[in-house]
């Protein structure tokens, strides 16, 4: 059920309205938007009688929901979320650009990452303190010492953190020292992680599982805000296919397809999504020109020297071109991606 108020109805009247759904014992989440407030409900096993709701004061419209989502839809908010990070932004006018090694290995290769990071105008700085690989003998981050270094950097050079939890307690330390809690793709249907995420006050970027649906990465999502942190951005990073040319299928229709049933900003992983150093640029420059709201792109002082995920990490230098070449792009599309 989805509760759409009328353009003039009053702050009381939206608060009767969330008492009455909470009496049911359900959950409201009011969405305030540019031109009217919607409501949409949690917490019903089955279907809610509209008629609770529709002689209620400033109400417009009871709509029952079909699809299997109702948190993440154009329906209960048309306008575009912006996820605010502190100053800066994800989903905005603005590029958002998260760079980083794929790993903190040390405080001297995170620097002179960071460095570089900040000297291209990117708000935001990636770098995993605990990295899920497939091996148990690979290397598996520094843990807590890696989040120091990130927290470090943060004061140092302004830039936002973004890294990974690995589970719920990895939230908990995420939280204390970052401000974008990242969902890996093999995480993404951790649905106990997913609640605790949403019970977070941190952003969430949410990686779409390695081969994951539309609708059930969507739904991933709706975990999140159904707890109540209504601050998500979907991360598109390949998927598994059949292809050997690159170690996912970077898809790049996903951004349409999830521009036309949500609301949530959406960003392009070149870096996973390809695993080759030389398709990075090229697949950033195709995301930003299919609508991307930023991009995630891994980078390395000495990439030949890294201790994870090296053959996809870009040297300083190629990082610097890239986002000169995405900024020309969006300034390009950006008049297009707004409308
Ligand atoms: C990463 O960002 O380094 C990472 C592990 O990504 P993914 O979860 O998309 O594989
Ligand atoms: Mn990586």
């Amino acid at each position: 059920m989805l509760i759409v108020m009328k353009a003039d109805a009053t702050e009381l009247q939206i608060e009767a309205v969330l008492r009455v759904i909470e009496e049911l014992g359900f959950k409201p989440h009011p969405m305030p938007g540019a031109n009217r407030t919607a409501i949409g409900i949690t917490g019903n096993q089955g279907s809610v009688d509209p008629t609770h709701f529709e002689t209620l004061p400033g109400v417009a419209e009871a709509i029952r929901v079909s699809k299997p989502y109702k948190l993440i839809t154009l329906e209960l908010r048309p306008e575009k979320t912006i996820v605010r990070v502190g100053d800066a932004a994800i989903g905005g006018d603005e590029l958002a650009i998260i760079a980083g090694p794929c790993a903190i290995e040390s405080r001297s290769q995170a620097f002179a990452v960071a460095e570089a990071v900040r000297r291209s105008g990117a708000r935001f700085f990636r770098g995993g303190a605990y990295k899920p690989r497939t091996s148990p003998y690979a290397f598996q981050g520094l843990g807590e010492e890696g989040l120091k270094i990130l927290a470090e950097i943060r004061e140092t050079y302004g830039l936002k953190i973004v890294t990974e939890a690995l589970d719920e307690a990895g939230v908990d330390l995420v939280e204390r020292y970052a401000d974008v809690i990242q969902i890996g793709a093999r995480s993404m249907q951790n649905f106990s992680l997913l609640r605790r995420a949403g019970r977070s006050s941190l952003p969430v970027l949410l990686k779409r599982g390695l081969s994951a649906t539309l609708d059930e990465w969507l739904l991933a999502a709706e975990y999140i805000m159904a707890e109540g942190n209504y601050q998500v951005v979907l991360c598109e990073r390949g998927i598994r296919t059949f292809a050997q040319h690159t170690r996912n299928t970077l898809d790049l229709a996903a951004v349409p397809a999830v521009r036309r049933i949500s609301h949530l900003p959406v960003i392009v992983d070149p870096s996973h999504g390809t695993g080759k150093n030389f398709m990075v640029t090229p697949l950033a420059r195709a995301g930003v020109a299919v609508g991307a709201d930023g991009l995630i792109i891994e980078v390395h002082e000495q990439p030949d020297h890294a201790l994870c995920d090296g053959a996809q990490a870009l040297t300083l230098e190629q990082y610097e071109q890239l986002v000169s070449d995405v900024r020309a792009i969006h300034e390009v599309i950006a008049p297009a991606a707004v409308s």
